[in-house]
């Protein structure tokens, strides 16, 4: 089974939490409104278990995303 299935949702490790917590853009951190929904990302908090975050992207890279 594919380690990732669920093609809306994205594991990631090792990200800045003030990312994960949708403050700044998810893909370079910049705190510049205007910051959009960018979508969902997971990360894994224990053996089979994630948490979801809902993130944020700046104009230019929610571009990117789609
Ligand atoms: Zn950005």
């Amino acid at each position: 089974m594919a380690e990732n299935s669920r093609p809306d949702l994205r594991i990631v490790e090792g990200v800045d939490p003030t990312r994960l917590h949708g403050e700044v853009c998810f893909v370079c951190g910049s705190a510049e409104p205007p910051l959009h929904p960018a979508g969902t990302v997971e990360t894994r908090v224990g053996e089979g278990v994630v948490r979801r975050w809902d993130i944020v992207a700046c104009t230019e890279h929610v571009e990117l995303e789609r």
